[in-house]
């Protein structure tokens, strides 16, 4: 396999905002570039919560089976009921009864909910609305009925034949009940992508480890956000933990690493500084595909791959501010998780709404995106907030945020009242 050098961009000190790589661009390439490379595997529905679908599920009969009743109370022919409404009663069906009863004109049966229509019935009161005769012979049932009330058709929730879930659609408890009514019980996915994550930095400390800090050190919050952001996708993790800024060991590790995992995760050292390592060991070791982005927070991304003969690793190097690792994952590592291994594409949620903020002076030719809040603007509608400071390692900010406010590449300021596109995290699988 050829270690080739792909070198674009590389006089990064002369970089203008211009020159880096869009954000639309970075989603187009993800999109269009990268492919599936999770194999697939079967699995039952227990465990199918989060994975991504592997053959399209075609509906092999009606959901319901039968039409039947959604209340309980009297089962009936409309065209009866329209002409006289005490109905001779006849017959009892309960859900779970097999075959059907089968009504003459002026009849009703005593039906229960989810019990199968009798033949000849269309229509089903309530039992609250009905009067029965002392002797239950008869039953009196209200009048102003609609035809075909209080039943459920065959058909109605699944029809058969009908496409039900495609290839690389995201199973949640929805799609999994959908299986399930239809009897599904094993069925095809994409295996879990095996990923490893990775902390870079002489200052860092792990959480736990340590009662205090000394000036110098911070603890680590990366590796353990990073860790949370990943639980809902179907991966599974390495931790490689914390490495110093010293190439040999940094080197050392992702070229392991790499041999046994389909992606890597690292942050911290993605700049061009003495003591940022990365994008000179990627260089020399894999090959880079894109390093710097115009966004803010988060321009040194790197992306590019390790591999040998037998396997290819995607890497991805993100920057060490937590902000910029949180907003960073969402735009994009997301979503190359997600292609990897075998989900379609995902559509990000974007609602124009007011600002109830002011920006005097935004850098043109860079997309933002701040942290943000739905507040009440001055009319008393939905607004916008943002989180005053833009410091890109308060976590405080991204505590406080539901989404992602998204200014792009061409606003250089923003008033009050001015149309924003707000991104809910909810958007990215965070509840809130
Ligand atoms: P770097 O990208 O290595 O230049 O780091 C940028 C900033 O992020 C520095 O202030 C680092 O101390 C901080 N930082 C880097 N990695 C982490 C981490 N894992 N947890 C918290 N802060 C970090
Ligand atoms: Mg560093």
């Amino acid at each position: 396999m050829s270690r080739s050098r792909e070198r674009r961009l590389l006089d990064d000190c002369f970089l203008t905002d211009r020159d880096r790589v869009r954000h639309d661009d970075v989603v187009a390439m993800i999109r269009e570039r990268l492919t599936i490379i999770a194999p697939t595997e079967t699995i039952g529905l227990a465990e199918a919560q989060g994975r991504y679908l592997a053959t399209p599920v075609t509906a092999p009969r009606d959901v319901p089976l039968a039409d039947n009743a959604a209340v309980d109370g009297y089962a009936f022919a409309y065209a009866d009921y329209f002409r006289r409404n005490t109905l001779g009663v006849r017959g009892r069906v309960a859900a779970g009864d097999l075959g059907s009863i089968e009504l003459v004109r002026g009849e009703a049966a005593r039906i229960f909910t989810g019990a199968v229509m009798p033949l000849g019935a269309d229509t089903v009161a309530m039992q609250e609305d009905c009067d029965v005769s002392d002797d239950g012979r008869t039953v009196t049932v209200p009048k102003g009925l609609k035809p075909g009330a209080n039943r459920r058709r065959a058909g109605e929730d699944l029809e058969a034949g009908q496409p039900v879930l495609e290839q690389g659609d995201a199973l949640r408890p929805q799609e999994i009940a959908a299986l399930a009514s239809l009897g599904v019980g094993q069925l095809e996915v994409y295996r879990p992508l095996r990923i490893a994550l990775v902390s870079t930095g002489n200052e860092l400390v792990e959480p736990g480890t340590a009662n205090d800090l000394v000036p110098g050190q911070v603890f680590d919050s990366n590796r353990a956000m990073l860790r949370a952001l990943t639980a809902s996708l179907p991966v599974t993790v390495t931790d490689l933990g914390i490495l110093t800024d010293d190439s040999a060991t940094i080197e050392e590790t992702l070229r392991e690493a790499a041999a046994s995992h389909d992606l890597i995760l690292s942050t911290g050292g993605a700049s061009r500084g003495e003591e940022d390592h990365i994008v000179e060991i990627l260089d020399r070791i894999g090959k880079r595909h894109l390093w710097q982005i115009a966004v803010k927070p988060g321009r040194p991304m790197t992306f590019g791959q390790i591999s040998d003969d037998a396997h290819d690793c995607v890497f991805l190097g993100l920057p060490g501010n937590p902000v910029a690792v949180f907003v960073c994952f969402l735009l994009y590592v997301r979503p190359v998780l997600q292609r990897l291994g075998g989900r379609a594409d995902e559509t990000i949620a974007r609602y124009p709404l007011p600002a109830n903020f002011e920006i005097a002076r935004k850098k043109p030719g860079r997309r933002e995106f701040l942290r943000g809040w739905l507040g009440t603007g001055e009319d008393g509608r939905p607004a916008v907030e943002k989180f005053a400071s833009d410091g890109s390692g308060l976590i405080t900010g991204l505590r406080q945020a539901t989404g992602l406010i998204e200014l792009p590449e061409d606003t250089e300021r923003v008033a009050r009242g001015d149309t924003v596109l707000f991104i809910p995290f909810s958007t990215f699988g965070i509840a809130q």
